[in-house]
Parts: C-alpha cells; sequence; structure tokens
C-alpha cells in the first residue's frame, strides 16, 4: 500500500481541520474516517517525533475493530488532537499500550485523563509501559507522579487512581530487560504482547497487538541492537517502525535509533506483509527515496512513509 492509497483518508482528515479552524463542525469529515470501517485498521495519530516544525504529532496509533478504536499505542504531543479528529471514543480504548516514556510518546496522557471526565467511559482503563531504571520511573510510579493523591503533578485528578470515579485507570509496569516477550491481554480475541528493545539507556518496549488472526506490530523507538523485534514482528500483517535517523547517523543518535538498512533487514527476517514508516524527523524527511533504497535491500513488499491522521486497513 502506498501514501497515495491513503490520500483520500488524509483529505478528510485535513478537511476537518480546515472546517475546525473556521468554527464549523467536522462532522462530515470524520463521519468518512476510512478506520470506522468494518474490519481491522491501523489508524496513525501522529507520525512525527519530539520536533515542532515537523508539522507532525508526537508518535501515537490507533488499532480500530468494526468502527471501535479498541488499542491505543503511544500518546505524544498532538495525538490526541487527531484521536479527536478520528472520531475515536474514550470509551471504546481496551488499553493503552507506552513503548516508553520519552515526552513525544507520553506526553497527552494528563489530556486524555482530564478528558475522560466528560465521556461516558465506566470501565477500568490499562496503561502498559516499560518498568524503570536510574533515566527513567516505571510506568506506574510516571502514573503516581503525574496523578498521585500526595505529590502527584495533576493530583486533582488522583481519584482516577482510587476507584472514587467512573473507571480506575490501571498503570502496569511490563519488563523491559532480557529479550523475552510478555503477553499482557488475552481478551475477547485481541492478544498484546510486549518485548524489551534497544533505545539507548531508556527502558523501552515494542507492541505486537493480535485481533483474531491478524497482527498490528508497533516498534517504538529502538536501534535494534536486542534482536527481538524480528521475533515479535513474524508474519505481522503489518509492522509500523520507527524512522528517526538516515543511514550515516552514528553516536548517541544511532544507539536510540535504527537506520533503514536495519528496518529493512528485520521486516524481511519478519516477513511482514505491510510496512509503515513513521516517526519521522527533519534529518529523514526529504530522503524518502535514499531511505527506501536501504530498505529494499532486504524487504520487498508494500512500504509507506505515514502521515498524521492515515489509515492502513488490514486485507480481510
Ligand atoms: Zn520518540
Amino acid at each position: 500500500m502506498t501514501s497515495k492509497t491513503n490520500s483520500h483518508t488524509w483529505i478528510a482528515a485535513a478537511a476537518a481541520i480546515c472546517l475546525l479552524s473556521v468554527g464549523l463542525s467536522p462532522g462530515p469529515a470524520v463521519a468518512a474516517n476510512a478506520c470506522t470501517a468494518p474490519g481491522i485498521h491501523l489508524q496513525v495519530l501522529g507520525s512525527g517525533g519530539p520536533e515542532l516544525d515537523d508539522e507532525r504529532a508526537s508518535s501515537g496509533y490507533l488499532v480500530w475493530q468494526d468502527g471501535r478504536a479498541r488499542v491505543l499505542v503511544d500518546m505524544g504531543a498532538g495525538s490526541l488532537l487527531r484521536f479527536e479528529q478520528a472520531g475515536a471514543r474514550i470509551e471504546d480504548i481496551e488499553a493503552i499500550l507506552l513503548t516508553h516514556l520519552h515526552v513525544d510518546h507520553s506526553a497527552d496522557l494528563p489530556a486524555l485523563v482530564k478528558a475522560s471526565f466528560f465521556s461516558e467511559r465506566s470501565t477500568d482503563l490499562p496503561v502498559y509501559g516499560p518498568t524503570g531504571n536510574r533515566r527513567m520511573p516505571a510506568t506506574g510510579a510516571f502514573v503516581q507522579a503525574l496523578f498521585g493523591d500526595d505529590n502527584g503533578a495533576w493530583r486533582y485528578l488522583g481519584s482516577y487512581l482510587t476507584g472514587e470515579e467512573a473507571y480506575r485507570l490501571r498503570a502496569v509496569d511490563v519488563p523491559a530487560e532480557g529479550k523475552e516477550s510478555q503477553r499482557v491481554m488475552d481478551r475477547d480475541g485481541l492478544r498484546l504482547t510486549a518485548v524489551p528493545v534497544h533505545h539507548g539507556p531508556i527502558p523501552a518496549l515494542a507492541w505486537r497487538v493480535d485481533i483474531g488472526d491478524r497482527a498490528l506490530v508497533f516498534s517504538g523507538d529502538m536501534n535494534g541492537d536486542n534482536h527481538t523485534l524480528e521475533g515479535l514482528a513474524a508474519g505481522a500483517d503489518l509492522l509500523v517502525a520507527h524512522h528517526a535517523i538516515p543511514e550515516e547517523a552514528r553516536g548517541v543518535a544511532r544507539n536510540l535509533h535504527m537506520p533503514p538498512s536495519v528496518i529493512g533487514r528485520i521486516a524481511g527476517e519478519a516477513s511482514v506483509k505491510q510496512l509503515v514508516l513513521s516517526h519521522r524527523m527533519r534529518r529523514t524527511l526529504g530522503r524518502e527515496a535514499e531511505s527506501e533504497r536501504y530498505i529494499r535491500r532486504h524487504y520487498a513488499g508494500p512500504l509507506a512513509f505515514a502521515e498524521d491522521g492515515q489509515c492502513f486497513s488490514l486485507p480481510k
């Protein structure tokens, strides 16, 4: 699938943005979201990194099934505006999966909790994310630091952790060391599995979302050194790979991120059926043809460079 195939979706999203900017209802454009059709779809909420001049929201994705956004993967800055533009409902989210706790992957969590006050949500909302180390808190400690009754930055929302609200935000720490995969949910045909990946000194996870016999995999930020994504992504219908650096990157950037050749090798070894490149940053924007050449050395399947709002449908 190419970017072109999905351009109508982005046009609809862009139309929604235009309508919003003049204060009109975005209703008709939101209704045109291809991801709300029957079937299983990936919606890119944020295709960018942390920069403010890449004209993209930071990392965020939805997995849709039959008109419901069941899983939210990452929630970087701006991704919740895209969530709103997509017409997704907080009530439908069965799990939030965080790849790691960098700002460009987690900053919109408080915004979601606040927004949920105005929703009908009444079932607990699990947030699965990595364990911590000296550089980062564990996901549970992170959520406590945000909302905890005593010292949380937004302790006025602490009732979402204690069960005093209509639902409870339930943080779960998922081991981010070693190479073992961990199944965190298996319910109603939805299976969620993580593996630790190497993202410099930061605890990080890649995620696999299985719905029935379909699978979507999210690399998160990683550099390939842990050699775990190949196994997690084996046979997946779609792999979202974070494309944050060009091939020649070295040093800190290369310790954090995988170059195009590593993305291609992993996609090829895992025999994924579709590859979506996201977390696009200024250092790779405009160099798509070059990146694709490196990827094509190892992977021959469909490949697309993600845009915010874009919808990718899995074959039925
Ligand atoms: Zn990132």
